[in-house]
């Protein structure tokens, strides 16, 4: 039987009471592998660099295995930037590609560099207007409930890539399932953990294009935007991403 292992944590209490969002972590995983999880996703709350969480849900439920989707992981690949400048520019240049307009693509930019702290979702923005059409504020969309297939597998893949640690493991799986959702273009983010400069593209077209630098390092602010096709079914796409239980299959990536 697997399991959906869910934690988010705050500072100044909970976010729906305005707690400022410092970290979230999701899995999906066997029964013998919770403890161990809960565990970590705990320290993770409590020694995270956005600061110490005084505030922290965990949400453990079972998934049922019929109600699971099997989807591929994306290709990656790395872009080169060796400034802020460039990598942002590199963004942009990869966005077009995969099909968002100049002017979305400039929009997305400018949400994430005008947050004044960082959210604990991602904002969707149609991928030809770049008007922001989630309409979820503050929270925006938060991607659950995703994991990868064979663990053993995808740390190998990441190895081979010469890529070690959390932030693009758990990067790469939640750009695959935004990847297969229906009614997405292309997705953008850099992190908001302010030691770990590095951001990316990723889109169905062109896989994971990771990109090496995206803000200043000790920039505690990031996020992530969606790009959305104007005639997508956005609610039927947020429902896919918040609650679809979703493993990605590094087999096929
Ligand atoms: P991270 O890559 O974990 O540092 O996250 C960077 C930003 O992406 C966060 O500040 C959030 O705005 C957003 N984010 C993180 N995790 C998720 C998620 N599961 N779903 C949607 N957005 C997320």
């Amino acid at each position: 039987m697997l399991y959906s292992v869910k934690m988010r944590s705050a500072q100044g209490g909970p976010h729906e009471k305005g707690g400022r969002h410092i970290s979230g972590a999701e899995r999906i995983l066997s029964e013998e592998k919770i403890e161990q999880t809960i565990i970590a996703m705990l320290r993770r709350a409590q020694e995270h660099q956005r600061g110490t969480a005084d505030f922290v849900s965990l949400k453990v439920e079972v998934v049922k295995p019929a109600d699971i989707f099997y989807r591929p992981l994306l290709p990656l690949s790395s872009c080169t930037a060796g400034t802020v400048e460039e990598g942002r520019a590199a963004a942009l240049a990869e966005l077009i590609k995969a099909g968002v307009s100049a002017a979305a693509a400039a929009a997305g930019i400018a949400q994430i560099t005008g947050l004044r702290d960082s959210m604990r979702g991602a904002m969707l923005l149609d991928a030809v207007t770049g008007r922001r059409v989630d309409g979820l504020g503050a929270r925006g969309v938060r991607v659950s409930k995703m994991d990868c297939d064979n663990a053993g597998r995808y740390e190998a893949k990441l190895v081979e890539k010469g890529l070690l640690g959390d932030h693009v493991r758990e990067a790469l799986v939640l750009a695959s399932k935004v990847a297969s959702a229906a009614g997405i273009v292309a997705e953008l983010c850099w992190s908001d953990d302010p030691e770990y400069v590095t951001g990316y593209v990723a889109s169905p077209k062109y896989g994971y294009r990771r990109i090496p630098i995206m803000k200043e390092y000790g920039n505690p602010v990031g996020g992530r935007v969606f790009f959305t096709e104007p005639e997508a079914d956005l609610q039927k796409l947020i429902a896919y991403l918040q609650d679809q239980v979703v493993l990605i299959r590094p087999e096929e990536g």
